[in-house]
C-alpha cells in the first residue's frame, strides 16, 4: 500500500496503483518488499516525490479546474473540478484509507460533515438509525433536530450491553452508529459483538473513532464498515484546522460517500488536506506521549482528597478495563479522561475558571496543547438537559485532553488549581 499513488477515476473513487516498477530493487527511490509498520505507513502512506521536480511533500495544488486535452479524453488524467476531487485533498484520502485499512476515504471540511454524510449515504426518510445514547453533542443534535424532521427515525440506546442494540433493531434499521470511547464520558463498544449483530440485521455499522486514532483502535479491523474520523482532533493535532473523514471498508459504500460529498460540496479544501499530510506523520508519537501523560494525570487524580471520581481507561478502576486492554492496541488508552471533585458542579466549574496555563480552558482536544472542557456549556450543550443528565454529564463535569506538554507542568497546575477550590 506504500508502493501507491491517489489515482481518482471518473466516478470519484480512490484507488491505489502500485509504483515499484519490475527489476527495480536496490534502487534509491523504490521501496523493498518487506511489508511496512505502522509508524512508516503513517508517514509515507500515498505520498510520493514529484515525479517532475522531486519534492518530497505532494503539492498544494490549488486550482479549481483542470485542463482537458480534448473532449474524448476528459479525466484522462483523474480531476476535473476541486469540488469533485483535488489531487492534494485526494492523496490525504487515500492516506486515510491505507491507515485505517479502508478501501476508500472521503475527506471533509469538519468532523460534522463527515458525520452527516455518512447518515446521508445510508439512510432515507422512514429509514431507522440505532445510535449510542452517549455521543458528541453535535452528532446528537444532527440526529434529532436535522435527520429526524426529514422522517428518519432514531433510537438513541446503551451501548455499554451489546444486547440492548440487537433489542432496538426493527424491520427499518439501515444503520447502527458507535462512538468508542464516547465523548465525553468515555464509555468503550464492543465493536465485534455490535458488527456482528449489524451483520445479521443486513444493516451499516459506522463508528465514530475520534477519539481513538489507529495507532490506538482500527474499527475496521472490527467489522465496522465505515469509520469517521473528526481530523480536526489527533490527526491534525495542532489547533490549526478542522477536517473530517469517512473512511469505507468496501467500493460500495465508498462511492456512496463520495457520491454524497459531491452533492453536498463539502469536500474537504487542499490547504487543509495539506497541512493535516504533514501533521498526521506524527500522531503516532503524539499519542503515546498523550497516552502516558494522560495516565499520570489520572493517577494523580484518582489519589487526591478532593477528586470524587476519575474516568480513564487506562485505570485498574475503569469499569469497561478488560474492554480497553481488548481493543486499545500496544497498552495506548489515548489522551482524554474526565473527572469530578468534592462540591459537585460550583466547585468543578471553579477549578475550570481557575486552572492555569499550560491548561486551556476551551473546545477541542487531541491537541499538543492540553485541553480542560466544560462539557456541560461547550461541547455538550446542544443536549437535552435530561439526556446529559442520565449519561452522566453534570454541569460541573470536567473533560481533559492531554497535550505534549511535560507531564510534571501539566499535573503540578492541576495540583495548584485543586488547591483553590
Ligand atoms: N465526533 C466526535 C467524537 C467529536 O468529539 C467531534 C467534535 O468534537 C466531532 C465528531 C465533530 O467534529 P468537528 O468539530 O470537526 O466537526
Amino acid at each position: 500500500m506504500l508502493r501507491a499513488l491517489n489515482r481518482v477515476s471518473a466516478t470519484g473513487a480512490s484507488h491505489v496503483r502500485s509504483l515499484a516498477p519490475a527489476g527495480a530493487r536496490f534502487k534509491a527511490g523504490t521501496w523493498g518488499d518487506a511489508p511496512l509498520r505502522d509508524d512508516t505507513t503513517l508517514v509515507h502512506a500515498a505520498v510520493n516525490p514529484d515525479q517532475e521536480t522531486g519534492a518530497i511533500l505532494t503539492p498544494l495544488y490549488l486550482s479549481t479546474t483542470f485542463v482537458q486535452e480534448s473532449v474524448g479524453k476528459y479525466l484522462a488524467k483523474g480531476y476535473s473540478y476541486s469540488r469533485t476531487n483535488n489531487p492534494t485533498t485526494s492523496t490525504l484520502e487515500a492516506k486515510l484509507a491505507a491507515v485505517e485499512h479502508g478501501f476508500g476515504a472521503s475527506a471533509f471540511g469538519t468532523g460534522m460533515a463527515a458525520t452527516t454524510s455518512a447518515v446521508f449515504a445510508t439512510m432515507k426518510a422512514g429509514d431507522h438509525c440505532i445510535i449510542t445514547d452517549c455521543s458528541y453533542g453535535g452528532t446528537n443534535r444532527s440526529c434529532r433536530e436535522f435527520f429526524t424532521p426529514l422522517g428518519m427515525e432514531f433510537s438513541f440506546v446503551d451501548f455499554t450491553d451489546p444486547e440492548n442494540v440487537r433489542k432496538a433493531i426493527k424491520s427499518n434499521t439501515k444503520l447502527i452508529f458507535s462512538e468508542t470511547p464516547a465523548n465525553p464520558v468515555l464509555t468503550l463498544t464492543d465493536l465485534d459483538a455490535i458488527s456482528k449483530i449489524a451483520k445479521e440485521s443486513g444493516c451499516y455499522h459506522v463508528c465514530d473513532a475520534t477519539f481513538a486514532p489507529p495507532v490506538m483502535l482500527r474499527p475496521l479491523d472490527h467489522g465496522c464498515d465505515m469509520v469517521i474520523q473528526s481530523l480536526t482532533k489527533f490527526y491534525e493535532g495542532h489547533n490549526m484546522m478542522t477536517g473530517g473523514a469517512v473512511i469505507s471498508k468496501t467500493q460500495e459504500l465508498h462511492d456512496k460517500v463520495k457520491w454524497v460529498q459531491n452533492v453536498n460540496g463539502n469536500i474537504m479544501n487542499p490547504f487543509c488536506a495539506f497541512i493535516i499530510l504533514q501533521t498526521s506523520k506524527t500522531m503516532a508519537l503524539r499519542v503515546r506521549q498523550q497516552s502516558k501523560s494522560a495516565m499520570a494525570v489520572a493517577r494523580f487524580l484518582e489519589a487526591h482528597p478532593k477528586v470524587t471520581k476519575v474516568m480513564y481507561p487506562g485505570l485498574e478502576s475503569f469499569p469497561q478495563k478488560e474492554l480497553a486492554d481488548r481493543y486499545h492496541r500496544d497498552g495506548l488508552h489515548g489522551g482524554m479522561l474526565w473527572f469530578d471533585i468534592v462540591g459537585g458542579s460550583d466547585a468543578g466549574t471553579k477549578l475550570m475558571d481557575n486552572i492555569q496555563r499550560p491548561w486551556s480552558l476551551c473546545e477541542n482536544l487531541g491537541s499538543t496543547e492540553s485541553i480542560i472542557t466544560a462539557c456541560a456549556v461547550m461541547t455538550h450543550a446542544n443536549m437535552l438537559k435530561e439526556d446529559r443528565m442520565k449519561v452522566g454529564i453534570g454541569d460541573g463535569f470536567i473533560r481533559v485532553s492531554c497535550g505534549i506538554e511535560d507531564t510534571e507542568d501539566l499535573i503540578s497546575t492541576l495540583a495548584a488549581a485543586l488547591e483553590t477550590c
